[in-house]
């Protein structure tokens, strides 16, 4: 099948490439030249914008930042909504607010265009592994017809809701990912302190219930001081100003991710908005004036 996708970053980049693995042909862009270039050394075509991009194909999926980007390319000047006929369908697979998915939808549905929220989780070893979660909003039946197509990039893709359940369900994701690396980096400096090797902590209760995919995949970076992304502390960021603006709305006191979005603001005034978002760790050494070793 011919698919558009478009932003093509940490993880776009390697879901296109599985795309393409899986037989599709891809139109791609980027604002960055190189992205595209890699995609089209593969054998993907691009174009001139996302309006023309649109004319091309009937999905188009979508990866960047946050809601301001994707509000841009979908139903800016010469966005996607220029080009898209009746009957095709978007799939944002970007972290946005639920009620920016909403409201993007809506515009599309005047046009006939379908639209699913489906946000991932997993971060870039997933995705190039082709193991990410998709949670999706939308049309059961748009759902089902492009299920096939979501799972050539995935572990797993399941059906949250309507329009928006997806970003709901990757907001709770983000709060327990968050609370979950503060709690990591908490016992690891806790033990360094204590004179005991965070390395044998880890390797002692990683098969207990203290274990998780987050302590896999955070303790040992913490105690590398690896803090390459993965995913950044700013777009940790972005996560939870969309967690609180949404809890407010309906009216949900989350009192401990209010206080690691404080941590990670902390972190970032350090410099480290563009550090993966295991660097919250920096914050508790700092505080017990300590490092971790292995
Ligand atoms: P990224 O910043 O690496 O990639 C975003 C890409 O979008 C960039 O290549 C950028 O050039 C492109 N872009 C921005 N504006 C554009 C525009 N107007 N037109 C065309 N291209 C444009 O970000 P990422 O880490 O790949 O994350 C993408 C989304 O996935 C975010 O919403 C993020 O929260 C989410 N996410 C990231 C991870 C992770 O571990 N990195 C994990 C799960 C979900």
């Amino acid at each position: 099948m011919k698919i558009g996708f478009i932003g093509l970053g940490i993880m776009g980049k390697p879901m296109a490439k599985n795309l393409i693995k899986a037989g599709h042909e891809l139109v791609v862009l980027d604002l960055n030249k190189d992205s595209v270039k890699e995609l089209v050394d593969l054998g993907a075509e691009t174009t001139e914008g996302a309006a023309d991009l649109a004319k091309k194909v009937n999905v188009i999926i979508t990866m960047l930042p946050n809601s301001p980007q994707v509000k841009e390319v979908v139903l800016g000047e010469g966005g996607v909504i220029e080009g898209a006929t009746a009957g095709s369908v978007v799939i944002d697979m970007s972290s946005i607010a639920p009620l920016a998915s909403r409201e993007i939808s809506a515009a599309l549905a005047e046009k006939g265009v379908e639209m699913l929220d489906a946000p991932v989780s997993g971060g870039e070893p997933k995705a190039i592994e082709g193991t990410i979660a998709v949670m999706v909003g939308g049309k059961k039946e748009v759902f089902d017809a492009n299920y096939d197509i979501m799972m050539a990039m995935a572990g797993s893709v399941v059906h949250v809701g309507d329009i928006g359940a997806g970003n709901i369900a990757k907001l709770c994701n983000q709060v327990v990912v968050a609370l979950n690396i503060a709690a990591v980096s908490e016992a690891l400096v806790l033990a360094q302190k204590a004179g005991v090797s965070p390395d044998r902590v880890y390797q002692a209760i990683r098969g207990g219930l203290a274990g998780s995919t987050v302590m896999d995949a955070k303790a040992p970076m913490m105690m590398d001081r690896n803090y390459e992304p993965g995913f950044r502390i700013d777009l940790h960021i972005k996560d939870l100003n969309n967690v609180l603006e949404t809890s407010r709305g309906v009216g949900v006191p989350l009192p401990l991710a209010a206080q690691v979005m404080e941590i990670m603001q902390a972190i970032k005034q350090d410099g480290c908005g563009v550090e993966d978002h295991s660097s919250i760790v920096k914050f508790y050494e700092k505080l017990a004036n300590i490092q971790l070793g292995h």
